[in-house]
């Protein structure tokens, strides 16, 4: 819409926001006769809806005018404590001071990059990236750099070329984001040996590293793995949220980092909303409390340990010989890989059609790569579906690497003779 008057209206920074190539293909993929393997929803409907239920009744019930109020910029305290006693079962230590409540992890992220990125700064990440992320990142120009990583997550070695070769540059490095546990979308976990390496290079590049950590209690095994704010906890700001051991729907999140970083988070969070919604933190801190939420988190855990089983043994079967894929110990992902020359945004609208969706690799990058690869979520559809959409995709995938062998080359290359 070139002759829209608002476009001349709007900040810069926005300039570089895009509507999704393929949030148009994902209103398709919500249809119910899709398999949809591309969301990274939780299974809330394995939540005890009786103890749900119970818990929003004792909210009113007990503090319903409290419930109902403005809470303070950093958050209800008692919910900060709960939290700081979750960190602990994931073998991190904080103190409620040093906690901000956020509306999910995702609010943290972008309250992050509005306080730490200057447009051009760079941002370096793991290659694959959380999606969300780089949009935070990028909504403030922000420049996101990958390191690449392989089954023992980020390679330290690769962290510290990217950095001498920045700096050789004259570049700003402002942080590493980075998702150490069962991450998303690759689904693996960094390494004991190379968390230790990864601490050394933070400390010897003087690097501030932001861990976002949403799904380091949904270990498949229910290990706990030291968490780089263990290991160097002045340089760690800490991202946590109860989207995937209880609701995503009640959207808390919080943020732990001491002294100024904390006081300008407290800030910034008052400017964007005043406060974390006071009923959900409630909500959150009667569930934590009353509840057996360890339980249900346990139940979590197995739960998807089978739907990922089922994901995994289904893409044996069916595209062992083609594909390769990584074996999560947690999360909720599969990230998968596909032969040289099939490119997986091309090949999503043919997936839609044959009624299953993912998303492709691109999404997770920020410099375009990710062509031949693709994210695949097995904690919302059951065993069946997940048979079923790994069947669909199947058809799909092997055909499309029959095409690139005829023509030897990609889909993309091809696209100006295929129209
Ligand atoms: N970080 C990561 C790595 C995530 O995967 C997600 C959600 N998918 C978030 C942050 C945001 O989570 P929420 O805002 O629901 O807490």
């Amino acid at each position: 819409m070139p002759d829209d008057p608002s476009l001349r209206r709007f900040a810069y920074r926005t300039a570089g926001l895009r509507a999704s190539e393929i949030r148009a293909l994902f209103s398709v993929a919500s249809r119910p006769e899709v398999v949809s393997l591309a969301g990274g929803m939780p299974d809330t409907g394995a939540l005890d809806m009786d103890a749900v239920s119970d818990t929003l009744a004792q909210v009113v019930a007990h503090d319903g005018a409290g419930a109902l109020q403005y809470s303070g910029g950093q958050g209800y305290e008692p919910l900060r404590e709960q939290l700081v006693e979750i960190m602990h079962t994931d073998g991190v230590a904080a103190h409620p001071d040093d906690l901000v409540v956020t509306t999910g992890a995702q609010q943290g992220l972008d309250l992050l990059a509005k306080l730490f990125c200057d447009p051009g700064d760079v941002v370096i990440a793991e290659g694959p990236s959380y999606v969300g992320a780089l949009g935070a990142f990028g909504s403030y120009q922000a420049e996101v750099v990958h390191v690449p990583m392989d089954a023992e997550g980020l390679d330290p070695g690769a962290l510290e070329n990217t950095l001498q070769r920045l700096r050789a540059q004259e570049q700003v490095v402002k942080l590493l984001y980075t998702v150490p546990n069962h991450q998303n979308p690759a689904g693996v976990s960094l390494s004991a040996q190379r968390r230790q390496r990864l601490a050394e290079v933070a400390e010897r590049w003087d690097l501030l590293v932001v861990e976002d950590n949403p799904y380091g209690l949904l270990d498949f095994k229910g290990e706990a793995r030291t968490a780089l704010r263990t290991l160097i906890p002045e340089r760690v700001v800490y991202v946590g949220t109860l989207s995937k051991i209880f609701s995503p729907g009640i959207r808390v999140g919080w943020v732990a980092a001491s002294g100024s970083i904390r006081d300008k988070l407290v800030q910034l969070k008052e400017a964007a909303d005043l406060c974390q919604s006071n009923l959900t933190q409630h909500v959150a801190h009667r569930w934590f409390s009353v509840q057996p939420w360890q339980d249900q988190v346990a139940h979590f855990r197995e739960h998807y340990r089978k739907r990922c089983r089922a994901l995994t043994d289904a893409l044996s079967d069916e595209m062992g010989s083609v594909c390769e894929w990584s074996e999560p110990t947690g999360g909720l992902f599969v990230w998968a890989r596909l032969p040289e020359g099939v490119d997986t945004g091309e090949m999503l609208a043919t997936a839609v059609n044959h009624r299953v969706a993912y998303v492709p690799g691109r999404a997770f990058y920020a410099d375009g790569s990710g062509q031949r690869e693709l994210r695949l979520n097995f904690s919302y559809c059951d065993e069946d579906r997940l048979r079923t959409g790994v069947q669909r995709l199947a058809e799909v995938v092997h055909a499309e690497i029959e095409l690139v062998q005829a023509f030897g080359e990609s889909r993309a290359d091809r696209r100006p003779d295929d129209s």
